[in-house]
């Protein structure tokens, strides 16, 4: 059975349908491993955000974090839905530039962006690089003077708020390889230097407190920090911010036990609290900037595997394994992600017990679900797994030389293939034979 808040749905033949299209057939089609979207699903997470800001009537700048997800395809989409981008690194605005997304609506991240980077953004006139540290002031300033150039910046601070599941910790000491420190002195260090600078405009604050967040706390706490330090430089210096950038993180349903927010509601509520904090430190509401990865792409992807070996060690569990694993889906063995999935093909009949997922690399801890509830189980079932939409495709890797699946998106009952499945030649096409 598919649990009711994965957005999928079971068609006549009893098969899992996404985007209008039955996956059993996408699989026959394309084989297995594959990466299945319903883009409907990815267009409506946009249109939360974006429509939501709208309906506001607050300037604001919807940024879909590319490193969730990035190819061409999925890039288009979120252009059309009037998204901005992050990216960070060179290959991600190159994805993105082939893309034809609006480079002006690109923002450049990294904690350690290089010379390289930072040129071919400037070149291209992106939209904005969010600074993170003194070493990348420095070669900014050397490539707007030899470039004559200027650029938009945003810096980004830590605000010394940890998400840690479900709380938020203050951290003392704000430990963390990104961004300016906000109360040693750092941040306002850096200040005074982008603003000297007549060829950077600076424009706001940048904070991202973390990842797969379920409350609005810890954003609203770092919200907080952000405009005392605004207070402080308005009143100083009459600095008035462009923008406020609060980042991403929003979090997503893997399972039954997360209870991810309504980004409507969400949105509302980041808007008023940066509304009246403004208003409370006498200065205009500036441009929101939010930047969601894993809230745009997550759940609107599955994974698709073939079933081959079958093992059962009575009184411990049963094994399936599947022609995929941490290569596809590195999260379960980086850190412990939990997922769940049904029998494609096999929707409508009633679970008959537990099995434990194993991906095919040789590794012990490439396991992909250690309980899930199935039909029995055949080989050649296909198994599809949920919400593998973020950080899925985006940290494929080849490990065991597995060639990196393909990715389908399916909307209103036509599905296309938006990435090739590699060759075993492109596994050697870079290698040099040593003679
Ligand atoms: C990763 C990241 C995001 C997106 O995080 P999600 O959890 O995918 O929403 C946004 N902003 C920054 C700076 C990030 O590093």
């Amino acid at each position: 059975m598919i649990p009711d808040y994965h957005p999928f749905n079971v068609n006549k033949a009893g098969h899992l349908e996404a985007g209008g299209v039955d996956v059993v057939e996408l699989a026959e089609t394309y084989g297995t491993p594959l990466y299945v979207y319903d883009v409907s699903i990815i267009r409506n997470n946009c249109r939360d955000f974006v429509r939501t800001f709208r309906e506001l009537g607050v300037r604001a700048q919807v940024a879909y974090a590319s490193k969730a997800f990035s190819t061409v395809a999925m890039l288009q989409v979120v252009n059309q839905e009037g998204m901005s981008l992050d990216v960070v690194s060179q290959g991600e605005l190159y994805t993105a530039l082939q893309a034809g997304f609006p480079v002006s609506k690109i923002h450049l991240h990294g904690n350690n962006k290089s010379l390289e980077e930072l040129t071919m953004a400037i070149e291209h006139g992106i939209g904005c690089i969010v600074v993170d540290n003194f070493y990348e002031i420095e070669l900014i300033e050397r490539i707007l003077q030899e470039k004559n150039k200027t650029v938009n910046v945003l810096m980004r601070v830590t605000p010394g708020i940890e998400s840690n599941t479900h709380h938020y910790i203050m951290t003392g000491n704000e430990d963390s390889k990104f961004g300016f420190n906000l109360s040693n002195g750092q941040a306002d260090q850096a200040f005074l230097r982008l603003r000297n600078n007549s060829s950077i405009q600076f424009k706001g604050l940048h904070s991202h407190i973390g990842s797969q967040l379920f409350e609005t706390e810890g954003l609203l706490l770092a919200a907080e920090l952000l405009f005392q330090k605004l207070d402080h430089w308005h009143i100083e210096y009459g600095f008035v911010p462009d923008v406020l950038n609060l980042g991403g993180g929003f979090g997503i349903r893997y399972t039954a036990e997360d209870e991810p927010l309504s980004y409507p509601s969400l949105v509302r509520e980041l808007t008023s609290a940066v509304k009246e904090q403004a208003a409370s430190i006498g200065i205009p509401t500036p441009e929101i900037w939010i930047e969601p990865g894993r809230a745009i792409a997550g759940n609107a992807g599955l994974t698709l595997y073939t079933v081959g070996s079958m093992k059962e060690i009575p009184g411990v569990r049963s094994y399936i394994s599947v022609d995929g694993g941490m290569t596809d889906n590195l999260r379960p063995a980086l850190y412990q992600a939990v997922y769940e999935g049904v029998l494609a093909n096999k929707v409508s009949q009633p679970d008959a017990g537990s099995v434990a997922v194993a991906g095919k690399c040789c590794e012990s801890g490439d396991m992909l679900i250690w309980d899930l509830p199935l039909p029995e189980v055949k080989p050649n079932d296909i198994l599809a797994v949920f919400s593998t939409g973020a950080y899925g495709y985006s940290m494929a890797n080849n490990y065991n030389r597995f060639p990196k699946p393909a990715v389908v998106f399916a909307e209103n009952g036509t599905a296309q293939q938006v990435v090739k499945r590699e060759t075993y030649h492109d596994l050697v096409k870079n290698d040099i034979s040593y003679e």
